[in-house]
């Protein structure tokens, strides 16, 4: 069975966190591919600085790193708010036969219940769930641990066999960054190099973003 492995997140901007723990995931977990999937309006968050169209310009830069590294645009070019649901909806019919392993850090995850409709995902996809350093896995509501309780499974042939419904917990190495602190770094004009690629920090300075207001 062809299996995708997919990333969500602002991505504002892209870091080696999230490249190597796409890469880690697809290496463990041994998925076909892992597609890096930004969101285009994340409602329950802040709204992104960069804009849709240069964080997916710096996403394309960042996955000519790994040939195994992919971009989802599914969600970002969907109007308005958009929600992962509706973007594993969508995947799902396109492929209906594949295994879809969504990844999520342990920070995401905890807090699962502010997503829309965040129940049925397990519908559509595997849920992996990535240890995060400083983000231990401690779910807000007792919902979350139940879904745990009843779908977690520590056999990853099964997200082989079947194409979505299961909750894996993994640990793969990870780098303590966030794109939060990048934003800081850039702001303050402090060196990000060996966070992200050197070609997304040129983008950056180019069309000068993360400047102080
Ligand atoms: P911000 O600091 O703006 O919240 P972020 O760095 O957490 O951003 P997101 O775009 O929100 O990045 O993250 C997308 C996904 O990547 C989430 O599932 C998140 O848990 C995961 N992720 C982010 N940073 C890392 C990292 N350093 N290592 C592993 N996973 C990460």
């Amino acid at each position: 069975m062809r299996s995708i492995g997919i990333l969500g997140g602002t991505f504002d901007p892209v870091h080696h966190g999230h490249l190597r723990a796409a890469i880690e995931c697809r290496e463990k977990l041994k998925l076909d591919e892992v597609r890096l999937m930004p969101v285009n309006d994340p409602g329950h968050r802040n709204l992104t600085i960069a804009n849709s169209t240069q964080r997916l310009v710096m996403l394309r830069m960042a996955s000519e790193i790994s040939d195994g590294l992919e971009i989802e645009d599914c969600d970002i070019h969907r109007d308005g708010v958009t929600y992962t649901i509706d973007s594993l909806e969508e995947l799902r019919q396109k492929y209906k036969k594949a295994s879809l392993c969504f990844i999520l850090g342990t920070d995401s995850f905890n807090r699962l219940h502010i997503w829309k409709r965040w129940k049925e995902l397990i519908n559509y996809a595997h849920l992996i769930v990535v240890r995060r350093p400083g983000h231990p896995l401690d779910p807000e509501k007792d919902q979350i641990r139940e879904l745990l309780n009843q779908q977690q499974t520590s056999d990853a042939s099964k997200l082989k066999k079947q194409t979505s419904g299961c909750v894996y917990l993994t640990e793969v190495p990870m780098i303590d960054i966030s794109a939060t602190r990048l934003r800081k770094i850039f702001e303050n004009k402090n060196d990000p190099t060996g966070l992200l690629p050197q070609t997304v920090i040129e983008y950056i300075k180019q069309h000068d973003l993360y400047k102080k207001e």
